[in-house]
């Protein structure tokens, strides 16, 4: 099974790939990389799930008779009114990284005095078949935000996020513990299960 995978955070194509290969044997990952000619769409929508629509319909639109998933993901704060939301990668400006991001949000906890640190991430994955087929999957992770940065793997909001029942953030924790646990694996899963049952 070739399957196209429509980003080009190396994050998360980073733990798609480590969850598919080890999930989905005989499974070939492809990527943007090897679309130079692929331009990326605005992601204009309202929503997580409008956005990683457009972003799966236009690499199925190059990618016709294959397998393609795309998805759209994003931090939501309690206390800040669910923000970052689907603003999580330029929070702090178009081009901004992923430490700029951090910081502008440690800031505004810090400026608004935000007692409630409670925060989750969510992924919503749109795939199509060979076929055309669009499958939905949608997946979460619960947790707080930490007042200092910790932990050099990961990418995003990884250093700030410590999942429920966790005393260290996803970056010390690392890429085996998303792999299990993270609201892209929890996505991803389910799309394996499916698959299976084909
Ligand atoms: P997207 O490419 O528009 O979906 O942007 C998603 C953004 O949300 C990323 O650039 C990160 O800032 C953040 N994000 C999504 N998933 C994760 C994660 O697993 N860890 C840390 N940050 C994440």
């Amino acid at each position: 099974m070739h399957l196209w995978i429509g980003t080009t955070n190396k994050g998360k194509l980073s733990e798609l790939k480590l969850l598919f290969e080890k999930e989905v044997p005989g499974v070939v990952i492809h990527s943007l990389a090897e679309l130079p000619s692929y331009v990326a769409p605005p992601e204009n929508g309202q929503t997580f799930l409008d956005n990683a629509r457009i972003k799966a319909r236009s690499l199925k639109a190059m990618k016709p008779g294959e397998w393609v998933l795309a998805e759209d993901s994003g931090l939501e704060v309690k206390g800040l009114g669910n923000l970052p939301g689907i603003h999580s990668a330029r929070y702090a400006g178009p081009k901004a990284s992923d430490s700029e991001n951090v910081a502008k949000l440690l800031k505004m906890m810090q400026i608004r005095a935000v007692a409630d640190r409670t925060a989750q991430f969510t992924c919503q994955m749109v795939i199509f078949s060979p076929t055309g087929e669009e499958m939905v999957f949608q997946g979460e992770m619960k947790g707080s935000i930490s007042k200092t940065v910790a932990g050099q793997l990961g990418f995003g909001y990884d250093p700030v996020f410590v999942p429920e029942g966790e005393t260290q953030t996803l970056a010390q924790l690392g890429p085996g513990y998303k792999n299990q646990k993270s609201h892209r694996s929890a996505a991803a899963r389910q799309f394996i299960a499916k698959l299976k049952s084909i």
